[in-house]
């Protein structure tokens, strides 16, 4: 029999994310009020891809809006590793810099990993150096990778028990798929990690109170993988045709999930939003602002509630 047909909520990212920004705008108004200097973040683009240059504007704009700096460093598609691990190196050294983010994917030649482990683990607001990867995975404080965090962040706001649920995460990237499933089973959820090579992975996902799709297959989580009345975060963007699509065939989860993510409007903002929440967390931690005895842990508080 199918099961009866439910009322889901589709989540709205772009509104839990402005509720965020307006908060952390305030935590950053506060500290300048305090006579310190904004938080700043650069970023790094190496290569000419258009995508790329797009995102970066998008996470620049974000950053002004909340009153943070952020400076940017272009490099050419011929850039070689040590010309990027340069450039990285001389933001570490810079006090005025809180937070570096070398925008993905880069050219040939330069690897991701040599490069994820120049940035300073106290400025790495993408959580992709080795040191915060083992703090996470040990669950000591560090700085974690903006989607999980704002996977997270949807989960609680929708109230979504987590304690002894079964959550599902398909995708095991370090910048996803990884994290999510630690920040789960850290929230004691029970966790199941599925990748390309997982058996019977639909019948998987139907054991799911949580099911988290990061892959990158359009339309992959289909109606019937999905467990009555299960929360439902769709990660995966891909483009089909011109058009962008998600992991989950979000209309017809509509009905059958307790809520699901659009992938437009959905995680998208939420990541975005976490750049951010990341950036004030490392100032902070650094004891950045150029002031002693600048604002601490309170207006965390409030940016983080
Ligand atoms: P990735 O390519 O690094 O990892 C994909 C994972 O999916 C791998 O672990 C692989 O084992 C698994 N996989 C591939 N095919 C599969 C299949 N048929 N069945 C089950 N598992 C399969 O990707 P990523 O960086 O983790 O990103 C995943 C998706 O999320 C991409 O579409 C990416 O664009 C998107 N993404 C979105 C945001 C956002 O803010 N909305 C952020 C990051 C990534």
């Amino acid at each position: 029999m199918p099961p009866e047909p439910r009322q889901t909520v589709v989540v709205d990212g772009l509104a839990l994310a402005t509720e965020i920004r307006q908060r952390l705008a305030d935590a950053v108004a506060r500290q300048v009020a305090a006579g310190c200097r904004p938080p700043c973040l650069a970023v790094v683009l190496v290569g000419n891809d258009p995508a790329s240059a797009s995102y970066i504007k998008g996470k620049q704009r974000a950053c002004g809006r909340v009153g943070m700096d952020s400076v940017e460093h272009r490099l050419p598609d011929s850039a070689s590793e040590t010309e990027v691990i340069e450039v990285v190196d001389r933001l570490n050294r810079d006090a005025g810099v809180d937070g570096i983010l070398v925008q993905l994917p880069l050219p040939k030649g330069v690897r991701p990993t040599a490069v994820a482990e120049a940035v300073d683990p106290t400025k790495d607001v993408d959580g992709l150096h080795p040191m915060n990867a083992g703090y996470l995975l040990l669950g000591q404080p560090g700085l974690v990778p903006c989607t999980p965090l704002g996977i997270m962040k949807i989960l609680e706001h929708h109230a979504i028990p987590l304690e002894g649920a079964h959550a599902v995460v398909i995708g095991r990237s370090a910048i996803v798929g990884k994290p999510i499933a630690l920040l789960l089973q850290r929230a004691n959820a029970t966790v199941t990690m599925c990748h390309s090579r997982t058996r019977d992975l639909a019948g998987v996902c139907r054991e799911a109170d949580i099911l988290v799709a990061a892959v990158g297959v359009p339309r992959l989580v289909k109606a019937d993988w999905i467990q009555p009345g299960a929360a439902v975060i769709d990660v995966g963007v891909s483009e089909v045709n011109g058009a962008l699509v998600g992991d989950v065939d979000t209309e017809s989860a509509v009905g059958i999930a307790s809520i699901v993510t659009p992938h437009r409007r959905g995680v998208g903002p939420m990541t975005i939003t976490m750049l951010l929440q990341n950036t004030l967390d490392a100032y902070r931690r650094r004891g950045a602002g150029g002031r002693s005895g600048a604002l601490t842990s309170d207006d965390d508080a409030s940016a983080r509630s």
